[in-house]
């Protein structure tokens, strides 16, 4: 009995069961369990009930865990741009206008997918293009759709080689979700916008999902990266409900922006919202709290990698099944290797 509790204490702490290393091990754990302590008590101290305060480190670490895959995963941005930089020069390709060939290349790889997936009416777009945005507007804004013309535009800084956005990974992301507004889920009177963004980030992470299990490598870093930025948002909804919003900004300059870019980046956009203010908290809301939300209701209320459900839009008839989303979220070393081995092509 004995020898059999000792063999079962090594396995569960690894191959070496001497003295030195199981005072290591407990030394660990103690600290671990001390760090724990200290962040659950901090959150208890400001308000939060202990489940959500266990939730909110939760969701913190899965953030944590999705920003260590998007830095590990090879950089692939669409070279959109190489070769065709039409601009002003307006012409149609297989039915799109469009002012950029690749782009209707891209729309025609992200569109299909909306067949397949999405229970609503699936619309082809009719125009796609890159506009250069008025003023403020070129840094806040980074793509807007019509849905009763069934167009949408993107912000030309995404292929100005002089701008900041250029070739940034998350264009993809960008145009999955205005193709998303195209296929009905629309601003319209009587509906919250809040609830048309979120609906249309759940409707962009499920064909994002659907596109990296299909091996598209263009698709794969931009939907960590979405599932990093809805878990951030989240944790910054609720320490600003707090009035914390101090913590949230030790905690991305501490774990997430770890680069002098991401750093320098990132506090510059506090300075101008902490001068414009009231719109932060919407924009939080709506493109990743409550969305991530919804994600969660819809793939189990506990374990966001169990469950596999259906998600109902709150204002456009049809469903859709978050399949795709929940296999990749239990599959992210499946969808690693795919990325390193599409890398090396
Ligand atoms: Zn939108």
């Amino acid at each position: 009995m004995k020898h059999k509790l000792s063999y079962t204490l090594r396995g569960l702490l690894g191959a070496c069961g001497c003295l030195g290393c199981l005072t290591g091990i407990l030394n660990l754990m103690l600290i671990g369990c001390i760090v724990l302590t200290v962040l659950v008590g901090g959150l208890v101290a400001v308000r939060m009930r202990i489940p959500d305060a266990i939730y909110a480190l939760r969701v913190a670490k899965f953030a944590w865990e999705m920003d260590r895959l998007y830095d590990r995963l090879p950089d692939q941005p669409m070279d959109i741009t190489d070769g065709d930089m039409v601009i002003d020069n307006v012409y149609v390709q297989w039915g799109v206008v469009t002012n950029s060939r690749r782009l209707e290349q891209v729309i025609e790889s992200v569109a299909p997918y909306y067949h397949r997936e999405a229970a609503i009416n699936p619309v082809r777009p009719r125009m796609g293009a890159f506009i250069p945005f008025a003023g403020s507007t070129s840094f806040e804004l980074l793509g807007a759709a019509s849905c009763a013309e069934d167009v949408f535009i993107l912000n030309y800084q995404y292929i100005n080689p002089f701008a900041h956005l250029f070739r940034r990974d998350d264009l993809l992301a960008v145009i999955t979700h205005e193709i998303g507004h195209v296929q009905g889920v629309c601003y319209a009177t009587g509906v919250n916008p809040s609830d048309v963004e979120a609906a249309t980030q759940i409707l962009t992470w499920e064909i994002l999902a659907a596109m990296s299990a299909d091996g598209n490598k263009y698709a794969i870093k931009p939907f960590v990266g979405e599932l990093r930025d809805a878990a951030l948002s989240w944790v910054r909804a609720v320490l600003r409900q707090q009035g914390h919003d101090d913590w949230y900004r030790w905690f991305v300059l501490r774990f997430i922006y770890t680069t002098a870019e991401e750093q320098s980046r990132a506090q510059r956009g506090w300075r101008y919202w902490d001068r414009i203010g009231d719109r932060l908290d919407d924009i939080i809301i709506s493109y990743g709290m409550r969305p991530w939300y919804y994600m969660h209701n819809a793939l189990g209320a506990q374990d966001l990698r169990t469950d596999r459900s259906w998600f109902k839009y709150p204002n456009a008839s049809g469903t859709i099944r978050l399949d795709d989303l929940a296999w990749v979220l239990s599959h992210l070393h499946k969808i690693e290797q795919i990325a390193e081995e599409k890398s090396l092509e």
